[in-house]
């Protein structure tokens, strides 16, 4: 280690979107490494190890070294000749990258899509028809004396979510923390998150829907036939007893993550669990919030949806905002072979999407900005390289309960933030379009655009 050394009281965790800000980091100046994190848990840990400043190019184009300006012409060029370019990614960065993302989109005409639609956008889908009954974590710490797990694994996906919010937290109407508090885990297997629980129901697959209607049925009273537990795998009794405690308890929390969202059923099984919510309000108060993955996330939801008024799968090609999920989101897209060009921003499709989309990535001209360099930056005719946000750079991103957490940044780095190189492309697209589109925020704003 260094003899240049900070440290960074209150800093913050984007790895997961529990966006923990309480980190108290070491940071090696000379090295420009994270040299140790308080706080943090084994994901965060290793967060922070990962991001020390590597040496790499600041862009690269058509695989040969380049300047960000070269890389930012280049994309300039590829997104102003697009007919139909979709923008993608957005949950690890910051909400000030995500505005101008949306700008961009809007000025080419193109789709604009997010992380949120391979994971919680069921549960978009379900807040437009059945609303939220939702909550801070901090109250869910403070007040929540009955939680219940739907379709996660926190232990391993949200560590600190146990610790710091819903399991262990001592809270003011909870002051005893763990014993204060029955958990309920409904899963359909045993995962490392189970032995946290009160109660473990084990559905069987795909038949969450079923389990919720059941309980919606009888929080109000109906009758149901003992052979839910063939269909469901469990038991009326359990599920009656269930009920009993949800309607008893003082403050209650369904907490749910992708194994219902990404599950037969989607946005029913979503919208389920968020009308289960309202029903027990009845009794008693409740609430529903989904776990979210990634860093920012939740921000790009709410910077999406207040610039076009909806979270994800957003087509401008006709001057306005449109939605249409499983046609404009990215996914279901490049699948069909429809996107001319493609703008990510960190985030790696390439990885993880459908063989067919990946396949249409790697004939159309693909533009990437991430820290690292990932599969998709590799097919990518221009790569940026980009800071880590929360490490390198300041800025917003929201807590998967909507709370907006300022950045503290440990270091800097020699490269330039994603909003710095999305500002230089749309500023760019913009002279090349020349000004015949008004960006979404601007317009929203009132800014007048030459
Ligand atoms: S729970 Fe998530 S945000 Fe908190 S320290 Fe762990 S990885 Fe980071």
């Amino acid at each position: 280690m260094g003899d240049n050394i900070k440290v960074v009281a209150d800093a913050t965790c984007t790895f997961c979107g529990c966006v923990c800000d309480d980190m108290v980091l070491t940071v090696d100046l000379d090295q420009k490494r994270i040299t140790k994190s308080e706080n943090a848990c084994v994901l965060g840990k290793a967060w922070f190890k990962e991001h020390a400043i590597e040496e790499r190019p600041f862009a690269l184009v058509d695989g040969r070294e380049a300047t960000t300006d070269e890389g930012v012409e280049a994309a300039a060029q590829i997104l102003a000749n697009a007919r139909f370019p979709v923008v993608y990614g957005l949950s690890d960065t910051t909400c000030e990258a995500q505005k101008v993302a949306v700008a961009i989109a809007d000025m080419v005409g193109g789709c604009l899509d997010t992380t949120t639609s391979v994971c919680h956008g069921p549960t978009g889908i379900a807040f437009q028809s059945g609303g939220e009954s939702t909550a801070s974590l901090g109250e869910i710490k403070n007040r929540a004396d009955l939680v219940v797990f739907w379709g996660g694994n926190p232990a391993e996906a949200h560590p600190r979510l146990f610790t710091r919010y819903a399991v262990t937290a001592k809270g003011m109407y909870t002051p005893n923390g763990r014993k204060d508090r029955t958990i309920v885990l409904v899963d359909v297997r045993r995962t490392p998150s189970t032995p946290v629980a009160d109660i473990f129901l084990q559905v069987k697959p795909r038949t969450d829907f079923e389990v919720l209607w059941a309980l919606r049925a009888l929080v109000k009273g109906r009758k149901i036939d003992p052979s839910i537990e063939q269909r469901t795998g469990v038991s009326l009794a359990v599920l009656e007893d269930l009920v009993d405690r949800m309607k008893r308890c003082r403050y209650g929390a369904l907490l749910f993550g992708m194994g219902l969202t990404m599950n037969r059923g989607r946005h029913f099984n979503a919208g389920a669990i968020l009308a289960l919510a309202t029903d027990l309000n009845e009794f008693t108060h409740f609430v529903a919030k989904p776990v979210r993955g990634h860093g920012n996330v939740t921000g790009a939801d709410n910077v999406v949806s207040w610039q076009t008024g909806f979270p994800f799968g957003v087509n401008f090609s006709r001057g306005y905002p449109r939605f249409n999920p499983g046609e404009f989101t990215t996914a279901d897209l490049l699948s069909r072979g429809d996107a001319d060009a493609a703008l990510i921003i960190a985030s790696d499709p390439a990885s993880n999407f459908p063989k067919a989309a990946i396949e249409h990535l790697k004939r159309i001209p693909v533009i990437n900005l991430d820290p690292k360099l990932t599969h998709t930056g590799r097919l990518a005719r221009v790569s940026f390289t980009t800071a880590t946000y929360g490490i390198n750079v300041p800025g917003t991103v929201y807590r998967m309960d909507d709370v907006p957490i300022t950045l503290r940044p440990a270091f800097d780095s020699p490269y330039p933030s994603d909003e710095q190189v999305l500002t230089a492309i749309r500023d760019r697209v913009r002279e090349l379009l020349g000004g015949n589109r008004v960006p979404a925020g601007e317009a929203l704003a009132g800014v007048a655009v030459s």
